[in-house]
């Protein structure tokens, strides 16, 4: 995680990736794994898994999830540490989704050292989420998130890559939106208050098009890589 080198011999780009649910930072995450070959690490996504899968870990979860609730800092963390030292971290990740309180942006402190870590907010406002998370819908076979025409669109229909079902993930429900967005406001700023005074932290326009957002992110990093 913090000693080896990245394919090209620079430093692991280690990634932190913020923004409000449906500001677009999975599809970011998405893009930058596959353009520097690293994890795309969304804690997010682990826990919807060990629900799917009914594991342990899932059943403890499964309610606080479902609320759109945070799940406690020490599990996540120990969550989190376990991942960072599987071998393919070993040229950097992308963290989607960790840290969301001020203790778990701490622990990651601690885990990664002397590591330099890039620390990228994406930044939509609410009434935008609002409107996107309606139209939000997730394929339950290639696990691809997508954007529907409307958002009165029926619950399920084809995935247009693979065929599967599009369906509207459980937490995107309004009401939960609504929970998930007052969560995130509460929690949030604090660890862009933690990370603000660094000069790895970048804040990024998130309501222009993915591909201008991928841009201006990779800009960064690279600008950090230098
Ligand atoms: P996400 O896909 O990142 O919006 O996460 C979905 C849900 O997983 C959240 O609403 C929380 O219930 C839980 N979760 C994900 N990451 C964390 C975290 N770092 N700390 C606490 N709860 C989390």
């Amino acid at each position: 995680m913090t000693q080896s080198t990245s394919p090209d011999s620079r430093a692991p780009v280690n990634v932190v990736l913020i923004g409000p649910p449906g500001s677009g930072k999975g599809t970011q995450a998405v893009r930058l794994a596959e353009r520097y070959r690293i994890p795309h690490i969304s804690t997010g996504e682990i826990l919807r898994g060990a629900v799917r899968a009914g594991t342990n870990l899932g059943r403890q979860v499964a309610d606080t999830l479902a609320k759109g609730s945070l799940v406690g800092d020490d599990l996540m963390t120990d969550l989190v540490r376990a991942r960072l030292v599987e071998p393919d971290t070993s040229a950097g990740f992308v963290l989607d989704g960790f840290p969301r309180t001020v203790a778990q942006a701490s622990a990651l402190d601690a885990m990664l050292g002397r590591a330099v870590m890039m620390v990228i907010l994406i930044d939509v406002a609410d009434a935008e989420i609002v409107c996107r998370m309606g139209t939000r819908r997730v394929c339950d076979a290639c696990r691809l998130t997508q954007s529907v025409a409307d958002a009165f669109h029926p619950d399920t229909e084809p995935c247009p890559y693979c065929g599967g079902n599009l369906k509207r993930r459980p937490d995107d429900e309004p009401d939960t939106v609504r929970h998930r967005l007052a969560t995130y406001s509460e929690y949030a700023t604090p660890v862009i208050e933690h990370y603000r005074p660094r000069a790895t932290f970048a804040v990024v326009d998130g309501v222009q098009h993915a591909d201008k957002v991928a841009v201006v992110v990779a800009a960064h990093i690279e600008r950090l890589r230098l």
